[in-house]
Formats: structure tokens, sequence, C-alpha cells
């Protein structure tokens, strides 16, 4: 039975590499039948926020990487569940006393007395050397009675892991292979701190243990650190699960993503309008890739298909370009009502669109949507695109085409005639527009045989300003029926002005 686990700190909002590392748990737990479990991992007091694990929990729920066990919501709270909790590390206290008392007592542990001034001398006399900074074991060898004097003297201490001497370590990583490191290039742990609390690393082979972790996949900021939990399940006699490192997700310049090139919170992403089901598409190929090329992605089809041999043992830049494209592709795709629900808070905030009263509100942003579908890649570019679409301050394209098609001789005959049917329009709809205006135009006039471009040009251009733009019953529903009858007139008279 499969059980993997995404363990993240709460110091803040969800990054899109943390959000990436619980996807590739989820799938690989779904795809083999397995448990998804979400811990927390909150035995750093210092680094601690308010509000994170409600924004973990709105992350995780929002994309659809729900957890199956451990910390997760219900009814809109945080809530534990499962045989192996509690799930929160930091309830867990008396459990990690028990097993490093254990360390203690076969000497696979020691408590270290040395001030953090005395190690910060260290450090910087061993960087003076030229040497990497770890510690020199000063505590290693005090005799139990020693130590029982400086408890009972009060004097803080920290419990370190006593590593053998000159001892290779090795494990094998699915994505980088099998690695090895000796002892002298490794330090002798703090397990637990001043206060008590346990470290990450202690923590988590305890927990990983206990909750039958069988593969761990997390970023490779953990790699050097894995030989240290290594030696620690062998101190137990534990079996380790299975590693899975992923690299990193890069910058441009690829550096390590950070907010100095743009967003990096989930949160941000869905403020902005992006779909949860674009971002994990999105997110499921930086760093693995399938056989094929297929770029679009359920998350059921990324059940099926993710493989975690396939992960990349290199670094996948953050292309927001590409980003962009595929939440646009979802958008596309979308049913109206996600897309209205998408807008709508977008626009109702700018002040410069006039949304139309409560009753007619909701068809006009139906057909807002419509309008937007194929024009803007994610929900916070509505307003912008939509103010330019019905800006009455627009200026006709003056390229010789678009006035090669204004001067044609056609032009004043559909311009009577579009006059007088928008006009004598008893409704105001893309459909009739399109039926009783401009096929009405085509079928009244065969004569003066417009049609085709003469006849969808010089309306668009004189609606509009533009020969290009969304499709033209759709864009003069959306302007209305006396918006397009003022904008004709702007035109005749900005003809008669000789403009
Ligand atoms: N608490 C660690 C983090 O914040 C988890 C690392 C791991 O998965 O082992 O990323």
């Amino acid at each position: 039975m499969i059980r993997v686990r995404f363990a993240p700190s709460p110091t803040g909002n969800v990054h899109v590499g943390s959000l990436r590392t619980a996807l590739y748990n989820y799938l690989f737990a779904k795809q083999n039948k397995g448990t998804f479990v979400l811990r927390l991992e909150d035995t750093d007091r210092t680094r601690y926020q308010e509000g994170s694990v409600e924004n973990l929990l709105h992350a995780l729920y929002t994309t659809g990487v729900v957890p199956d066990e451990g910390l997760q919501l219900e009814n809109g709270q945080p809530v534990e569940n499962g045989e192996y909790g509690p799930y929160i590390q930091s309830e867990r206290l008396s459990i990690y006393k028990k097993y490093i008392q254990q360390l203690i007592d076969e000497g696979k542990a020691y408590y270290c007395f040395c001030s953090k001034e005395r190690l910060s001398r260290l450090r910087d006399e061993q960087r003076a050397a030229g040497e990497t900074p770890r510690y020199d074991g000063h505590c290693r060898n005090l005799t139990p009675e020693e130590v029982q004097e400086k408890i009972n003297n009060g004097e803080p201490y920290v419990i370190r892991l006593k590593l053998p001497e000159n001892t290779d370590i090795s494990f094998d990583d699915v994505v980088r292979g099998k690695i090895t490191i000796n002892t002298k290039e490794m330090d002798d742990q703090v397990l637990i701190k001043e206060d008590g609390f346990p470290t990450y690393h202690f923590a988590v082979v305890i927990d990983d243990h206990l909750m039958k972790i069988t593969h761990v996949i997390r970023g490779e900021e953990w790699l050097p650190s894995t030989p240290k939990h290594v030696y620690l399940y062998q101190c137990f006699g534990w079996k380790p699960p299975v590693f899975v490192h992923l690299s990193n997700i890069l910058n441009d310049d690829h550096k390590k993503l950070s907010k100095r090139q743009g967003d990096v919170a989930v949160e941000d992403f869905l403020k902005k309008g992006y779909l949860p089901e674009a971002l994990i598409n999105f997110l499921a190929l930086l760093g693995w890739s399938p056989e094929n090329e297929q770029e679009i992605f359920s998350m059921d089809e990324l059940k099926q298909s993710f493989d975690i041999h396939r992960i990349s043992n290199s670094g996948a830049v953050f292309d927001r370009e590409k980003l962009n494209w595929m939440n646009g592709q979802y958008i596309k795709k979308a049913s109206n009502e996600v897309i209205v629900k998408g807008i709508k808070p977008f626009i109702e905030k700018d002040s410069l669109i006039h949304v139309p009263s409560d009753d007619q509100k909701e068809s006009w942003l139906q057909k807002v949507a419509e309008l937007l579908r194929d024009r803007i890649d994610f929900f916070a570019q509505a307003p912008e695109e939509l103010e330019q679409l019905l800006d009455d301050h627009y200026q006709i394209d003056d390229s010789e085409e678009a006035q090669d098609i204004l001067h044609a001789e056609t032009v004043p005959i559909l311009y009577h005639a579009l006059e007088s049917k928008i006009k004598e329009a008893d409704q105001w709809n893309a459909d009739y527009i399109q039926k009783d205006i401009i096929k009405a135009i085509q079928k009244e006039h065969k004569k003066e045989k417009i049609k085709g471009k003469m006849l969808y040009m010089p309306i668009r251009l004189i609606l509009t300003g533009s020969m290009h733009g969304p499709d033209l019953a759709l864009i003069m529903d959306v302007l209305g029926q006396e918006t397009c009858l003022e904008r004709l007139h702007h035109f005749s008279e900005s003809l008669k002005e000789g403009k």
C-alpha cells in the first residue's frame, strides 16, 4: 500500500513549488490507489505565520489536491483525520521525547551545552581557516555524571545526533540515482532544540516512519539532509522510504524561482483569475514530461499519465507566457458560467465600465463573457480588454486598406441602411443583429453587392474603429442599440468635418 505525504511548514503563502510537490505526491498516490497524507511541520516556532494553515488548505482544496488523511477541511474548518495522528508536529512532542530518549540511551545522540557564543566563534574561526563550518564535537564525550550536573544546574542544552566517524551513508533516489556521502562531510545535527522542540530532521524521520510513509517526494533542497535522515533510520533499525527529490523551479535567469520576478504564491495566481485546473496542468509539466507531446491534461488524465520515473533531474523554468497561454486555452473552453464568475469581480470593480442595472446585469455579463472568451489569458485582464472594446474615444484605423474600405461607393448606402435598421430594431441581441440587421441589409442590397468584406468591414470600422475584433453581432450587442447609433452619427459627423 503506497502512502505519501505533503508536509509543509506554516510559514505564509503556498509557493507554486510547494503546490507542485503536493500535486506529484497526490498523483502518485491516486494512480497507485494509495493514500495522500497532509502533515503540518510546525516545529520551527520562529517561522510560524498566522493564517498559513487556512491558506494551505484553501490552495489545496481549490486546486483539487485534496488529502485523504491527516489535516483536512471539514465544513470550512481544519480537522485531523486518520489513525496515525496527530498530524500536526507540535502536537506530537511526547512521541519525539520517547524516541530521542531511546537514541540517548543507546549512545546515538548526546546532550550539547555549547553556548550560542561559542558556536558562533567556532564558525567564524573555521570560516577564517577556509573550512566548512561544522560542530567540533565538544560535548560528544561528556560523562553521564557531567551531563546530569549541567542539567541540574539548569544549563540550556540541545540534543545532537552522534554520527559515526568516517562512515559512508548511501541511499537511492528515484530521480538522481545512488547517492553516497561520508560522515566526514556531515555535521552532528541538532535533533532537539533548546526550546524542547524537535528539529525538522528528527521529526520528519519519526513521523514518516510512524505514519508508514512509503515514498518521500519533496524538493531538492532536502537532498543534502537526506543522509542524516537515512542514518537516523539506521539508528532505529527502520526501513527508509523511497526518496524522490524534485528539481527546483527556476526563474527566467535560471535561479531558484523567487518573488523578484513576479508572483510565486498560489493565492496570487488564483486572485488574478487563473483557473485552478490550468495552474495544475501547468505545474504538472514543470519537471515531469509525458511520453507524447500532449500539453493539456485534466486531473484525471494526469492521474493516468504521470510517471515518477519521467521526473526531470534538471530545473524547469517557470515560463509565465506559457502559463498564460495554457490558462487562455482553458478559458476558451470554459462554460459561460465559469467565465462570468471569473470576470465579474474584476469588471464590477472597474469604475470606467458601465455595468447595467440588476435585472440586465446577468445577461450582459453572459455576453461579455462570450466577447472576452478568446481575448484574455486570465480574468484580471477582463476590465482592460473590455474598456478597449467599449471605449468611445476610439480612433478609426487610418491605414490605406481601412480608408479604401470606408470610401467605397457602397458605404453611404450601407450607412443609411444600418442606421434605419438599428433605429427600427425592437429587440437587441446578437441573433437579431446578425439576422435582422446585418443579413437583412445584405439581402435588401443584393443589387449593390453589399456582402462579405464590403458588408462587415465598414460596419466594424465605423462602430469599433478597427478591422479586427470579436464577432460583429456580439460586439454590437454588448455596445447596445443607443451606443451603436451614437457611433454611427459620430462617424458621419467626422466625415462632414472632413476628418
Ligand atoms: N517541512 C518541510 C518543508 O517545509 C518538508 C520537507 C519534506 O517534505 O520532508 O518543505
